[in-house]
């Protein structure tokens, strides 16, 4: 698709530390990152040492590492305070015979143990598998079975959803609050914690040790256990600086939960090992909640996804006039595209530009993105970072020239990129199969200034009349209609057109759906972007298939339409 892209930006938020674009990626080197770490001189490496416990070593054990609420709760933590918590719980760990290597799971909501709990599995050297907390039983025991992990934590709620009887493997289940039954391997955390020294010796690992895994969101298809190594913390550290703009007075809120790689690599490694508050809400996304929240806390950078983004634009701005966010400085988007409408939105309703930033679990940090410094084209996810080259290739591994969509790829390698896919070698070794490339997956095309544009997952690009078109183009027009809250569209098979483009749409309160609404929205289309890319078959919904993480399941969308089987549904939100 051949557009002109005139809209350009600036990014407005003010930087000390960026130079031009172009200069920074001329003088860039990964060594002189490293030499931020304590590893380039000591050898000794542990991702919790450098988030955590180093603060505390440079005297800044006073200051406010973790602001904790829900509706329910609060709770402040200091990088002293969260030190002691997890040096208590690695020696728990180490009591079961915990340690180097093994994997521990965290089955719980947000919470401080959650957090304590996380940073003690890395001081002991084992590795960490997050979860969400709304995996329904199955969906717990592949992940913990296909991983071999041999502990947990967990609260009292979830533990009925752990098939501790298929589970062999599983020799420590760590129960936040009470529980009646008995069963050897339940073990209450906080009599434990509360009983264990605060003298730990932590396990010193190399850089190719391993860290976390994730278990990828599964938009499109069955969830892949992703490793990642300590060496991670390269690139999280880096990107907190450079992409999120952390500095040191600033108060960071990033909403994603740690089940998500967003919720670990920037809800806990980028802020902590750029040593500054993280803001951590509990609960569920509500307009009122989430503004409260940047009140409250005096949030000065501020990292979400286009589903809220798009909620939060839902929901209208007499809303936001309630609230005074002038200390917002800096906010930021991941996860899908981010529509234009809602980054001229945002620039309203904020002062501010949403950043978008673009990287996936297999990636373990950022790698193309709009930042400080850097002008934005509202529905760009930016220029491949400083240290990071990425092209789009054709299916032989050919760049091709501007404006013509392909796969989207990063030269190998990079920090923080995965080491494996948990017991699918196979499966790893896809993403590499053009010789020094990491393939994505993802479709794109980037324009003559470097800036890459997103079109869709490389499965869903509709082919209607010998035209390609990503499914993301015509969506974000849609949500340009005034009736359209969000919206999905998929590639239908049509016998003389080979595709038909069909949209799914959720409408805004006040619209009701009727064959007039679907004629004008049609038209909108038609003359906003192409006849090609106009949906000439509308559905409307009450809501759209997600993801827990707030990703529209095109696969669903298609396998409904379709009559095909719809896969693997655990990580569909209700
Ligand atoms: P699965 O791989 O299991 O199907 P998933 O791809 O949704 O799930 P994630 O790793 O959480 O799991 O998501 C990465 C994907 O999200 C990217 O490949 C891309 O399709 C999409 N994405 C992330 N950020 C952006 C962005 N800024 N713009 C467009 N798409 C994005
Ligand atoms: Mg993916």
């Amino acid at each position: 698709m051949n557009q002109t892209h005139s809209e350009i930006l600036p990014s407005e938020v003010s930087h000390s530390n960026m130079k031009s674009y172009e200069q920074a990626r001329s003088e860039f080197s990964w060594d002189e990152i490293e030499r931020h770490f304590t590893w380039y001189e000591t050898g000794k490496v542990n991702m919790a040492y450098e988030a955590i416990d180093r603060h505390v070593a440079e005297g800044r054990g006073d200051k406010v590492a973790l602001l904790y609420s829900d509706a329910a709760r609060e709770e402040t933590l200091t990088f002293a305070q969260l030190k002691e918590k997890s040096d208590k719980f690695g020696n728990v760990l180490r009591k079961y015979g915990v340690g180097k290597g093994d994997r521990v799971f965290i089955f719980m909501p947000r919470g401080p143990e959650l957090y304590a709990g996380l940073l003690g599995i890395l001081k002991v050297g084992a590795v960490v598998g997050p979860l969400f907390e709304a995996f329904m039983e199955t969906a717990v025991k592949d992940r913990l079975e296909d991983s071999g992990a041999v502990a947990l934590i967990t609260t009292p709620a979830l533990l009925s959803r752990v098939k501790r009887d298929e589970l062999p493997e599983l020799k420590h289940i760590f129960v936040v609050g009470e529980v009646e039954e008995v069963d050897p391997r339940l073990v209450n955390y906080h009599e434990e914690v509360e009983a264990a020294s605060s003298e730990l010796e932590i396990e010193w690992l190399e850089r190719e040790d391993g860290l976390i895994m994730h278990y990828t969101s599964g938009s499109t298809g069955k969830p892949k256990g992703v490793y990642h190594v300590q060496n991670a913390m390269v690139q999280h550290y880096y990107t907190g600086k450079v992409v999120l703009d952390l500095r040191e007075d600033d108060i960071y809120w990033c909403t994603a939960d740690p089940g998500w790689v967003t919720g670990t690599s920037y809800g806990i490694f980028a802020p902590w090992l750029n040593g500054v508050t993280n803001v951590i809400r509990g609960g569920r996304f509500s307009p009122q909640d989430w503004y409260s929240t940047l009140v409250n806390n005096k949030v000065t950078v501020w990292y979400s996804a286009p589903t809220a983004f798009r909620m939060l634009m839902g929901a209208g701005s007499d809303l936001i006039d309630q609230y005074d966010l002038s200390h917002v400085r800096h906010v930021l988007s991941v996860g899908e595209p981010l529509n234009p409408e809602v980054v001229r939105w945002g620039h309203k309703a904020y002062k501010q530009r949403i950043h978008d930033t673009w990287w996936m679990t297999e990636t373990g940090g950022q790698l193309i993105c709009n930042y400080p410094g850097m002008a934005i084209k509202p529905g760009s996810m930016g220029r491949p970072l400083p240290g990071i080259t990425a092209a789009i290739l054709d299916d032989h591994g050919k760049e091709v020239a501007p404006y013509t969509m392909g796969n989207l790829a990063i030269k190998t390698p990079w920090p923080s990129m995965m080491r494996t896919i948990w017991n699918n070698e196979a499966k790893y070794q896809e993403y590499f199969r053009i010789p020094g490339w990491y393939i994505s997956g993802d479709s794109a095309y980037m324009d003559e200034d470097g800036y890459f544009w997103f079109q869709g997952r490389i499965d869903d690009v509709i082919n209607s009349s010998g035209e390609r078109i990503g499914p993301f183009e015509v969506e974000s027009k849609l949500v340009e209609h005034p009736a359209v809250a969000e919206a999905g569209v998929i590639g239908k098979p049509d016998v003389t057109r080979g595709e038909i483009i069909k949209a799914f749409i959720s409408l805004r309160e006040g619209y009701t759906p009727s064959q007039e609404l679907k004629d004008e929205i049609y038209r909108f289309v038609k003359e906003g972007l192409s006849a090609h890319a106009a949906p000439r078959e509308i559905e409307f919904k009450d809501k759209l298939p997600k993801t827990r993480s707030g990703k529209i399941m095109r696969r669903v969308l298609k396998a409904w339409e379709l009559d095909l089987p719809t896969g693997d549904l655990s990580t569909i939100e209700d």
